[in-house]
């Protein structure tokens, strides 16, 4: 059966029957449809053989979709070293072949660290490690001791799908785990510490197993660290994103003078913003369209897609993590690996105004294990004393630092009253502090309409912080950075000291200069059915409906290429507070006269004055059965976007009631046909 053509009775049987007889496990296997400081360099895949050539002891593994299970296993491999001795490699599943795990030598164990993605999928990176897992049969891997570290979010249905999967395969071919198979649940804000409470009781346990002597944390540099007289050259990075764009960097293009890529999460394209606007202010809030151009580019995307941008942080933060550690922002310096199985984590060699600028994830909280690994490093016994006593207890920890949304720099400053952190070695920062991550965005465009525009919006992160006594907002660091792009666009002060934090926006050796940002494609599964006869319902309030944008665009589009186009029902819920932050409202009854009226916009405010609140879930309800005949008697393809913790469940709990209300089923049944909806690709979501 396709996709499309499925419907709803079928569907209803399957999932009755089935999930009479089968668990949740078994239904999902029938449907489913860089600090890279100890990153690996030796060209080899063979993973037995890198590890020995190198004389490691002990082997982490991540498989890793936004750099968080990165960190984790990395911040593992450094306690290890730090606390130990341990010789760990530490490495991403994507680069090895794993099919001589089990020949590892005596006494290495393998802690591995997975995170979740979409409904319970393994990252992009680690398929093939999902692959050589689902190829796993009887005592295949008898010989390997593992540790496994989930990292997921509640809020999704498919919870550490990845994790709980990695467990049950090494489980069944043979493989022992030592201690207790952890799970981070970032949907309840405890990732942190789930991960220090799993750690703490593991090591407890390695420690006998593995006879490891205990000593004060000491940091084991991953790289030898030299200061560089020379100066700035062409060889040195100010902040490029990659080494092709340094001045003697080779960037590939096509006879016609497109740059050629492949642009990937190695390696972005600078793109133009051609148009930025602001759709909105309010008091507390701004959100910004913005328009990159792709046509000097072989950079390619599909409406649905997700634009990664490549952030840098503002001159404020940028100056207070320098004051801080008390560095010069003008010294060169370089990092050569110490083995071949650590690689550089950005371009080298750079200075540290650059990476601080543009590497580094300077903002954003900080883990209590990062607090511990400083101890070693405190300017004096007193704050020696303070931060030990800090990072052992966890409600301290949480009421005097994470309460307060301080960052690295606000936190030590915060402790010493202000006085500098000059004890804290540059090197030691530059291997502790995670790596800048991109930042994903909901594509708004269309590949249909505008093949070479991709739009976004994005409403700006600035959290009014509690606990400052100056009244200052916690600022994101990329809807920040878009916002000056879009003021300096359009010929506003981006100097204004109304704005929380102010940004270079001419990026190293001018590259980002006339507004250009580094932007790459990530593919997502959130598409259209291929038939337009399809009805679609579609629910996203907020920036939520960035995606939806780009559907409807694609449908236009369609239609305007066709003659007697056969357009199904195209429902879109869509939720704002009030009439000013009603997003793109001048563009919906163009496109509902264009689509000849198989496109509706059912509005739902939940801020106006005077009137109830109204929600997205109230207005699906109101529409009830006739959702639920789009649903089960033209097989119509319910899509999702925005925040995955309250809306998405709503949405869920109100589709639930719905079809168990007019099918005369229970919630129980109800609740399992959508999940059968989800494995088969007619219940998609693209929440955050
Ligand atoms: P960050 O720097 O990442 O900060 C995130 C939050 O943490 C901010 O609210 C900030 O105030 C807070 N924070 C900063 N420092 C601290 C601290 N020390 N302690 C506690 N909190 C702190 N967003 C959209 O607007 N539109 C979209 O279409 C969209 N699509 C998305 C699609 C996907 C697949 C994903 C994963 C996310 C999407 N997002 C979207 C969310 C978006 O990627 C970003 O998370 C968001 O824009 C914030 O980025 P930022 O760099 O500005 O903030």
């Amino acid at each position: 059966l396709g996709l499309d053509t499925l419907d709803f009775a079928v569907l209803c049987a399957l999932a009755l029957a089935v999930s009479a007889y089968l668990g949740r496990d078994t239904l999902k296997q029938l449907f489913a449809s860089n600090d890279e400081s100890i990153r690996v360099n030796s060209d080899s895949r063979d993973i037995v053989q890198t590890l020995t050539e190198n004389n490691k002891n002990y082997l982490v593994l991540y498989g890793s979709q936004t750099g968080t299970a990165e960190d984790y296993a990395k911040k593992f491999a450094k306690d290890l070293a730090a606390k130990f001795s341990l010789r760990v490699m530490c490495a991403d599943v994507e680069k090895y072949d794993l099919h001589n795990l089990n020949e590892l030598p005596e006494g290495v164990v393998v802690s591995f660290f997975i995170s979740t993605y979409g409904e319970g999928d393994f990252p992009d990176g680690a398929v093939p490690f999902e692959d050589f897992l689902n190829s796993l049969s009887g005592e295949d891997l008898c010989n390997l001791r593992y540790t496994l570290f989930g990292l997921g979010n509640s809020t999704y249905e498919f919870f550490n799908g990845a994790g709980k999967k990695t467990h049950k395969l090494l489980n069944e071919a043979g493989a022992t785990i030592l201690g207790k198979y952890g799970e981070a649940d970032d949907g309840a804000g405890t990732t942190d510490e789930d991960y220090l409470g799993w750690a703490d009781s593991l090591l407890e346990i390695l420690k006998t197993e593995l006879s490891l002597d205990e000593h004060e944390q000491k940091f084991e540099p991953s790289f030898r660290y030299t200061v560089l007289e020379s100066g700035i050259t062409d060889k040195v990075s100010l902040g490029e994103p990659t080494v092709q764009y340094l001045p003697d960097g080779e960037l590939t293009f096509s006879p016609d003078g497109r740059q050629t890529g492949p642009f990937d999460a190695s390696y972005p394209f600078v793109a133009p913003i051609v148009k930025s606007k602001e759709l909105f202010k309010s008091e507390d809030r701004n959100c910004i369209h913005a328009e990159f151009d792709i046509s000097g580019s072989n950079l390619k995307y599909s409406t649905g897609d997700h634009l990664a941008l490549w952030p840098s942080n503002s001159d404020e933060k940028v100056e207070q993590f320098l004051s801080c550690f008390a560095l010069d922002s003008s010294v060169v310096f370089d990092l050569k690996p110490l083995d071949t199985t650590v690689e550089v984590p950005f371009p080298v060699p750079t200075t540290i105004g650059a990476a601080v600028r543009y590497y580094l994830e300077i903002t954003g909280p900080i883990s209590r294990q990062f607090f511990s690994s400083l101890v070693q490093f405190a300017p004096n016994d007193m704050l020696k004393n303070r931060l030990n006593e800090i990072s052992n207890d966890k409600d301290e920890f949480a009421k005097s630092i994470t309460a307060k949304y301080l960052n690295l720099a606000d936190a030590l400053l915060y402790l010493s009253d202000g006085a500098k952190w000059d004890s804290v070695p540059w090197n030691f920062l530059v291997e502790s502090v995670p790596r800048l991550q991109p930042r994903f965005y909901s594509i708004s465009s269309s590949s249909l309409s505008e093949k070479q525009t991709i739009s976004v919006t994005a409403i700006v992160e600035n959290m009014p912080n509690p606990a400052s006594e100056k009244a200052e907002p916690v600022t994101g660091v990329a809807t920040n950075l878009l916002r000056h792009v879009q003021l300096s666009q359009n010929n506003e002060d981006v100097n204004s000291s109304n704005l929380p934090v102010h940004y270079d926006l001419t990026g190293p050796r001018n590259l980002f200069s006339p507004h250009k940002l580094p932007v790459h494609v990530r593919r997502s599964a959130f598409r259209l059915p291929s038939n337009p006869a399809t009805p679609v319902i579609m629910i996203g309030p907020g920036t939520g409906v960035a995606p939806f944008r780009g559907f409807i665009r694609d449908r236009v589009k369609f239609a305007e290429q066709q003659t007697n186009v056969n357009l199904g029902k195209h429902l879109l819920f869509y939720g704002s507070r009030d009439q000013n932050d009603f997003l793109y409202q001048e563009e919906w009854p163009e496109y509902s006269k264009k689509l000849d009226g198989s496109f509706e916009l059912i509005v739902a405010h939940s801020r106006l004055p005077g009137k109830p609140k109204c929600y997205v879930q109230d207005k699906i309800k109101e529409r009830g059965q006739e959702v639920f005949e789009l649903i089960s008697k033209k097989g119509a393809f319910i899509y999702v976007c925005g925040d995955a913790k309250g809306m998405a469940q709503g949405v869920h709990a109100t589709l639930v009631d719905i079809i168990s209300k007019y099918s005369e089923i229970d919630k129980t049944e109800a609740t399992e046909m959508l999940k059968l909806f989800k494995t088969s690709g007619k219940y998609q979501e693209d929440v955050w």
